[in-house]
């Protein structure tokens, strides 16, 4: 795994294609030399996609489709990391790099335990390999590959490790991910520039309107003031809200974790609650203005809304767009653009592969594991479901504390042992059921 970890393989920067294409190449040679049956480089609009899969176990073993994604984040900022993101570096039990856990760990995971179910005999179930070097930017390539090869990918279900732990020895698996949508705004007031002294009180600010319109979509409690946005939002089953209640994500949790003075959002939730069922609406970023006394032309907004089960997305982006136009002052043109549009994925938690991940995961750490919803998406376990109708087991080795897309990301050397023993024991179970 520290090969691959060494490769810059940043999927957002043109500059590093070389180093997504290197990425490929080491995983396609890795399973060339595992022996599967099937190996193949998939080229793309973008990022190549890497298949592999040994169907030697034949059709009456259940067949199933490994997801995972060797593009990582940009390391940035680079000085708060302790040792170099593309150099991996043990420190305290914990292998350090940008990827050692999202996702080249999640990866290693699973073809080291291939590795030693190969080392002792033959493969007990069909194993088909999928990997992406897009994740990181919304997963576009995937979204024609996967309609387009149904018959290619066709399995009982995918399992996917791009998930996480709930703590440390506490593992847990997802049944539900929230979708979202990310629309970029641009206000435009004057024409260029002005001496803010000679405009200033005849000429609006962009900057000016477009804080009010960020600082007008949230009431105090932390509630969208857009109308009819909660209209569609599912309420909790009765079996959820007891799953809920077993949830260690509490406020401490919250606290530990962010490291802000106090936590904040809808009393009427839970913090768990708040973060998984519950649609969210945040500004990831806002830009406008210089260093000087003018008043700015132009002023720009990336914003984000987190949604869950029975939103709609285009729907809620049509919402959001009347409502900022029905704000508008007379005084400022607008420019909305949908970036990106993803709805909520929820699924079954009573199905036999996640019988048998439940008590995979329970002889492994020796607790019963956490079944909980999360507040992230993962494209491809949407896309799989809306066109293949493939259900998924979501679980994985991340730590809250792993640093996931910030500086220091790390895996953590025992869990990840932990967990390709769990993926050993999953695959044999499988193969037994
Ligand atoms: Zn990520």
């Amino acid at each position: 795994m520290e090969e691959l970890l060494k490769i810059p393989s940043i999927s957002i920067l043109d500059e590093y294609a070389k180093d997504i294409g290197a990425a490929a190449d080491w995983l396609i040679q890795k399973l060339t030399d595992m022996n599967l049956l099937l190996v193949k480089k998939i080229s793309t609009e973008r990022h190549p996609i890497v298949y592999a899969e040994n169907l030697s176990a034949g059709q009456n073993k259940p067949t199933i489709l490994f997801y995972g994604h060797y593009d990582v984040q940009v390391p940035d900022p680079l000085n708060a990391w302790e040792s170099e993101p593309f150099v991996p570096t043990i420190r305290n039990n914990n292998l350090y790099a940008r990827g050692a856990s999202d996702n080249k760990g999640d990866i290693s995971t699973f073809l080291a335990a291939l590795e030693s179910i190969k080392a002792v005999g033959e493969l007990p179930i069909n194993i088909k390999i999928l990997l992406e070097g897009e994740e990181e930017i919304g997963s576009k390539s995937l979204r024609t590959f996967i309609p387009e090869n149904q018959e290619l990918l066709k399995a009982d279900f995918c399992l996917n490790l791009d998930s996480g732990m709930s703590d440390y020895d506490l593992p847990s698996i997802t049944y539900g991910l929230r979708g979202g949508i990310y629309v970029g705004l641009k206000l435009t007031g004057p024409a260029k520039s002005l001496h803010s002294g000679m405009f200033g009180g005849v000429i609006e600010n962009p900057i000016h309107v477009l804080s009010r319109f960020i600082a007008d979509m949230l009431d105090k409690n932390g509630l969208v003031t857009m109308p009819y946005f909660y209209d569609d939002v599912r309420i909790m089953s009765d079996e959820e809200k007891e799953l809920s209640k077993l949830n260690p994500k509490d406020e401490a949790f919250f606290l530990k974790e962010s490291g802000a003075p106090a936590i904040w959002g809808d009393k009427n939730f839970s913090p768990y609650e708040r973060t998984v069922l519950r649609p969210t609406f945040d500004v990831l970023m806002v830009q406008g203005g210089e260093r000087k006394s003018a008043i700015t032309s132009t002023a720009n907004a990336l914003i984000s809304f987190r949604l869950v089960p029975d939103q709609d997305p285009k729907k809620i982006y049509q919402q959001f767009e009347a409502y900022i136009q029905s704000k508008l002052p007379k005084t400022m043109t607008l420019e909305m653009n949908l970036l990106g549009a993803d709805p909520a994925f929820i699924q079954d938690v009573d199905t036999p592969q996640i019988e048998i991940m439940k008590r995979t995961l329970h002889e492994t750490w020796g607790v019963t594991p956490i079944i909980e919803r999360s507040g992230g998406g993962i494209p491809v376990v949407c896309l799989l479901q809306r066109h293949l109708g493939m259900p998924t087991v979501l679980t994985g080795i991340t730590l809250p504390d792993d640093n996931l897309h910030g500086p220091n990301e790390k895996i953590h050397i025992p869990t990840w042992k932990k967990g390709i023993e769990s993926v050993i024991r999953f695959i044999t179970l499988l193969g037994n059921a």
